[in-house]
């Protein structure tokens, strides 16, 4: 079987190039995360982006060859590769508004005579490290909230469909809200009845062939999440709709363009992931999460479960609960991880409930044993080691400091 993500040794020389530029050699155990350098390459990734680099192409040639490969893996009839699915959700949101009129794509994202009106879930409008709706603004759309945030109905969607309506969008995500919303089937049934394209944001989910399957027009996904490619967005479905969203380069696309080596890589990944050995890489992740409960299970005050992906995703994680008798609350021993050697990042996007989760799936060899001592030695100095509760606006003061 072919190599994967997880666990395979990405690096080919003992070289690692973090300590030549002055970086902390981090274990990420937080899952794709933008902000730590999203997943481990494939090595079919890093092959093909060398082999172009050298290279002239014709990028219109390089990306209908892109289209060919995304169509086979999506069932949709077209594809291309543009810089992030940010960037997808904003170019195709723009498509949908501008069709092939090659002027209005260079006026966006002045929208004037254009409908422009797009339907979202307040449920879903999420961040991702950005605000979903600013994608859409940045096309020069403009979003009509549809339901509340805790409710939509269809009749809620339905009533808000004008004639300046020029697609919805569908986010899907651990981070919108898990009940009372719209679901896709009727979703896509509500905006085909009055001819509104669906566009759903599939970023970071591994199926990448049910969202069209169900109804969507386009779906977007992240070159660099599961699928282990270079960073890039993947956009795909009717031919049309495509199309229009590849004509934004000539407009707003051309801030988020994307170089050869990029469409390069990421082709070669998807072409990778038809040949993975999911399951394989699965039964490692599990072994990862069964070293790490056990470790925990002698520590009192700590209460670790195996959990399932909360959008259904083939991939579990462990959710750890910190209690008191522990010495430590969820957020000081996220910073008491992140702090130490090697730093080991969680992910703590709930430490605030009182837990955090470890994610395997992008590990190198080791690192799993590495992360298991971690715990352990972390939690046992519990009584000497006192970290500081860093809140939210600590986070705030840390960026406005950059580059200091
Ligand atoms: C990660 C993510 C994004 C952003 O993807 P990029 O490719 O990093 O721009 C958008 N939507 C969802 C649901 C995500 O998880």
């Amino acid at each position: 079987m072919s190599s994967s993500p997880a666990h395979t040794d990405a690096r080919p020389d003992d070289r690692d190039i973090r300590e030549e530029l002055g970086l902390r050699p981090i274990v990420n155990v937080s899952g794709t995360m933008t902000a730590l350098g999203a997943s481990i390459m494939v090595p079919e990734a890093i092959a093909a982006m060398a082999a172009i680099a050298p290279e002239f192409v014709e990028i219109d040639q390089l990306q209908r060859a892109a289209s060919r490969v995304i169509a086979r893996l999506t069932g949709g009839e077209a594809g291309f590769v543009t810089a992030s699915c940010a960037s997808g959700i904003a170019v195709a949101i723009a498509g949908a508004m501008t069709r092939d009129n090659l002027l209005a794509i260079e006026r966006l994202p002045d929208a004037t005579g254009l409908n422009s009106e797009v339907l979202l879930q307040v449920g879903h409008m999420v961040s991702y490290g950005a605000p979903v709706e600013q994608s859409v603004r940045l096309a020069g759309g403009t979003v009509v909230p549809v339901g509340t945030v805790s409710s939509s109905y269809g009749y809620q969607l339905e009533e808000a469909i004008t004639d300046r309506t020029s697609s919805a969008l569908y986010v899907v995500s651990h981070h919108t809200v898990q009940y009372g919303m719209i679901g896709l089937d009727e979703f896509c049934e509500v905006c085909h009845a009055r001819g509104i394209p669906v566009i759903v944001d599939a970023a970071s989910e591994y199926d990448l062939k049910g969202f069209l399957a169900r109804g969507a027009d386009i779906v977007l996904y992240s070159g660099h999440k599961f699928l282990g490619g270079p960073t890039t967005g993947i956009v795909a479905g009717r031919k049309d709709l495509v199309r229009a969203a590849y004509l934004q380069n000539r407009g707003i696309g051309r801030g988020m363009k994307v170089g050869k080596e990029s469409v390069a890589g990421v082709m070669a990944a998807l072409e990778a992931w038809e040949r993975r050995d999911h399951a394989g890489i699965r039964e490692r992740e599990r072994a990862a999460l069964q070293l790490w409960e056990g470790a925990l299970s002698r520590i009192p005050g700590i209460v670790a479960e195996i959990v399932p992906d909360p959008t259904d995703n083939p991939l579990d994680r462990l959710v750890v609960q910190v209690l008191p008798e522990s010495g430590f609350t969820a957020t000081s021993l996220a910073a008491a991880l992140a702090a130490g050697d090697p730093p080991v990042i969680v992910r703590d996007h709930e430490k605030e409930r009182g837990h955090f989760y470890l994610d395997p799936c992008n590990l190198h060899p080791g690192e799993a044993e590495i992360v298991a001592a971690r715990l352990e030695t972390t939690l046992k100095a519990s009584n000497t080691a006192r970290f500081q509760e860093a809140g939210r606006s600590s986070a705030r003061e840390k960026i406005l400091s950059w580059p200091d």
